[in-house]
């Protein structure tokens, strides 16, 4: 498999109101061609600025990269000037995001913002990329591109509004798709639609994609392997099976709690209590151990070391440590 992406140790941080917000800290893992990564976590768990920093969507200041590096396509993303990102942008590395209305242009009909893409970087003539949409508009699904491709967003249906997006995300044939949240805005139905849609593209194409979402219910089905963040780290990692299976990480367990289960059990879905740790002073142990129930004197002074549990699952957690207690994960945990 051929590695698209490798982050290594990546930082970000925030300066605001003389506060200096380490957003990201230490974060590092990789994306295979073909691969869908899901990074999952809570708002302000940090999985939002590593994928905006992906794409340098971050605003430099008040952000900044206080270390590592970003490599992709064998090139340093975090040394790359503007004007580089903008070829980078839409033509290697493509975004999708959550709500379709903020991306899309509501005053250029779907076929131009298509056409825009190919004929910047692929030096399509306007007929060519007009065609070139139509089969975009067709291979994402939308009925009768013929006559929707001159329509204006508006005119598009939820569902078809995020099709468009993607088809838009898609035209340059990127080698790099990152969603973020692309389907939470949906119902179920049309979510997981959207969710088929990204895998057969990804069969036809070859696009590594990263899947941003708090739900590891959409992650279940659409991902190959997952990085769980918490507090600005990557806690837990594993491929699918690994996660939803044999989950190492209090807080893993906790997002499974907290996710509906596929029978519909009658047991109460279990929230993790507390809030996320305040990252203009993080803790210096681990971040989870304001909230986690099996926290020990050791956790709140000393950030655990990654323990390698497979080929493909690492966690970083004290319980993993010979001389700590023996814990099960709970119940609700699984799956
Ligand atoms: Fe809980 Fe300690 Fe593991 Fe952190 S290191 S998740 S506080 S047991
Ligand atoms: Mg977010």
């Amino acid at each position: 498999m051929k590695k698209i992406l490798e982050v290594n140790d990546l930082s970000v941080s925030f300066s605001t109101y003389g506060d200096d917000v380490k957003a990201v800290r230490g974060v590092s893992f990789e994306v295979n061609e073909k691969e869908t990564l899901a990074i999952v976590g809570e708002s302000g768990s940090g999985k939002s600025v590593t994928a905006q920093s992906l794409m340098r969507l971050i605003p430099m200041p008040p952000g900044k990269f206080d270390g590592g590096s970003i490599m992709f396509n064998g090139e340093d993303i975090t040394q790359k000037s503007d004007k580089q990102m903008e070829d980078i942008r839409g033509k290697d590395i493509s975004m999708i995001f959550q709500d379709p209305m903020t991306s899309l242009n509501p005053t250029m009909t779907v076929g131009k913002q298509i056409a825009e893409g190919l004929i910047k970087h692929q030096n399509m003539t306007k007929k060519e990329a007009h065609m070139r949409g139509v089969e975009l508009l067709t291979l994402v699904g939308i009925p009768n591109p013929d006559a929707r491709i001159n329509q204006y967003p508006h005119e598009y249906s939820g569902g078809m509004r995020q099709r468009a997006m993607i088809a838009i995300a898609l035209a340059c044939n990127p080698k790099m798709l990152i969603a973020d949240e692309p389907t939470t805005a949906l119902d179920v139905t049309i979510q997981a639609q959207i969710l088929d849609l990204m895998r057969d593209l990804q069969e036809q194409t070859g696009t590594a994609i990263i899947l941003i979402t708090h739900d590891l219910g959409v992650v279940a089905n659409a991902a190959h392997r997952v990085a769980v963040m918490y507090g600005g780290k990557i806690v837990e990692t594993g491929n699918v099976d690994e996660i939803f299976y044999n989950p190492k990480h209090p807080y893993t367990w906790g997002l499974l709690g907290s996710m509906p289960k596929i029978d519909g059990g009658d047991d109460e879905l279990q929230a993790i209590p507390g809030s996320p740790p305040d990252l203009a002073d993080p803790p210096k142990g681990c971040p989870f151990a304001a909230r986690c129930p099996y926290a020990m004197e050791v956790c709140k002074n000393h950030m655990p070391e990654y323990t390698e549990l497979s080929d493909t699952q690492k966690t970083a957690c004290w319980l993993l440590d010979e001389r700590a207690p023996k814990v099960e994960p709970p119940e609700s945990a699984k799956v």
